[in-house]
């Protein structure tokens, strides 16, 4: 689509999508060596605010989330635990989900970004949320697998309060998002479609894991054709959507599910997330679609798929 087809003017630059971020989203910090590092945030922004990208985008910095959105969600008890452990500067939550100083702002501050681009989204119709760190591992009552909060179901209970009954959420990281899965796996208002490697981290996303029928998941092996990925989650979507229409598409947009990521084993490139992207934002029109982001930790890698994702939301 041209884009002043879809497109709105702010001042004499071309807008047609927001990126919701805050810069507290880098202080976390779980230490040398890990994945999870703050240079993942500085290589998105940098991709993002390149020339060829930028007029496209409109920048929207996020109120840092409060505890009642938070609550939606996660057990009181979890909250209490992770704010004591945010007061006391830090502390060890599993064995690779590690909490800092700064860590409880950058936790708070994704989580503010999820709920600021589901409000950008559904005025403009599309939004990608630069959140981190990401969230679909977090449980209603446990951190894992790097994340704190899970930052789509927090946006997906926002958006119902908005209004959106019917909430699809679609998660192409190359781990199953378990956490997310749990949340909502007893809910009809929500659908969740994932595709993942599997086996692999964090062990679940079988097939047979279907809910109440309201999870489809795409478990594969790593090393297929990049077509075979690309065709088998728009399946599952297909499926999903049979006899039942979203209000909002939320994208748990992973992309360590490109090929060289060093955490997974998909041969997906930058080009397969924009045609998803774009697949996607047909299938459920005129419903908003809004992407927030997930893992990916080869940052060259990470930065082209998101840029892939943006233009493609744009
Ligand atoms: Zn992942």
């Amino acid at each position: 689509m041209h884009p002043v087809l879809s497109g709105k003017y702010v001042g004499t630059a071309l807008v047609t999508t927001t990126v919701v971020w805050h810069p507290a989203c880098g202080l976390h910090n779980p230490g040398a060596g890990h994945p999870e590092r703050p240079e993942r945030i500085t290589a998105v922004l940098g991709a993002l605010r390149a020339p060829d990208l930028s007029p496209f985008i409109q920048w929207q910095e996020a109120a840092p989330a409060g505890r009642e959105s938070l609550a939606v969600v996660h057990r009181a008890e979890y909250l209490d635990l992770l704010e004591r452990m945010a007061g006391r500067g830090g502390g060890l939550l599993d064995e690779d989900t590690v909490m800092g100083p700064g860590s409880w702002d950058s936790v708070l501050a994704s989580a503010g970004v999820a709920l600021g681009a589901v409000e950008r989204g559904l005025e403009l119709g599309t939004a990608f949320g630069v959140t981190r760190p990401p969230g679909h591992h977090a449980l209603a009552g446990r951190a894992m697998g790097f994340c704190f909060i899970n930052n789509v179901v927090v946006a997906a209970r926002h958006a119902q309060r908005l209004g959106r009954a019917r909430v699809l959420i679609l998660d192409w990281d190359v781990h199953h998002g378990n956490g997310t899965q749990d949340l909502v796996d007893s809910d009809d208002s929500i659908r969740y479609v994932s595709m993942h490697q599997y086996p692999w981290y964090p062990g679940t996303g079988a097939a047979t894991e279907c809910g109440i029928g309201n999870i489809f998941n795409v478990p594969q092996p790593p090393g297929l054709p990049r077509a075979t990925y690309v065709r088998d989650l728009l399946a599952a979507v297909d499926l999903a959507l049979d006899g039942w229409r979203a209000d909002l598409l939320l994208v748990s947009a992973g992309f360590d599910s490109l090929a060289g990521d060093p955490l997974g084993g998909f041969t997906l490139e930058p080009e397969d997330m924009a045609q998803w992207t774009t697949a996607l934002r047909e299938r459920v029109a005129p419903a908003p679609v809004v992407g927030m982001l997930e893992g990916g930790y080869r940052v060259d890698r990470l930065a082209a798929g998101v840029s892939a994702h943006v233009r493609a939301l744009a």
